[in-house]
């Protein structure tokens, strides 16, 4: 969850959601993002003209960085329920189309691959990996 999610107390509308989705939570920790970490987790956008004003927004205030674990697909699983990037054109019943407004500040992020998980579990849990 990002910045924008716990700044507006949706902790628990959100954990709630993953939760009655029969998702479990593995592992969770708030923690304020520094920059290396939060550029090494979004290194794909590593020279895109927005990527300094994401670097600074994810790490403006802590995060709950989360792990969930489900029968299957759970990336997809996750993905589905958060909606289109753009909260403008995300679904109702998404969290993005419920619960946001601006591109910016979507409240949440979610592996985007099998593999993307990984890296990204390694980059918060490398205990789990
Ligand atoms: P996230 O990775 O945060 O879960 P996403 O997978 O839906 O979001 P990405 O394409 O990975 O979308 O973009 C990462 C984040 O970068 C987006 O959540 C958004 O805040 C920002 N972003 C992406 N594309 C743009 C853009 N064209 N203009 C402004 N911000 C953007
Ligand atoms: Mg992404």
């Amino acid at each position: 969850m990002k910045p924008d999610g716990v700044e507006r107390g949706l902790i628990g509308e959100i954990v709630g959601r993953l939760e009655a989705k029969q998702l479990g939570v593995v592992a969770a920790e708030l923690r304020t993002l520094d920059h290396i970490t939060a550029e090494r987790h979004y290194a794909e956008h590593a020279g895109k003209p927005y990527f300094a004003d994401l670097i600074a927004f994810i790490t403006r205030g802590p995060v709950l960085v989360l792990v969930v674990e489900g029968p299957r697909d759970t990336w997809q699983v996750v993905r589905t329920m958060i909606g289109a990037t753009n909260p403008t054109q995300a679904a109702p019943g998404t969290i993005r189309g419920d619960l946001a407004i601006e591109m910016a500040e979507n409240l949440i992020h979610g592996s985007d691959s099998a593999e993307s998980a990984q890296r990204e579990i390694e980059i918060f849990f490398p205990h789990l990996a």
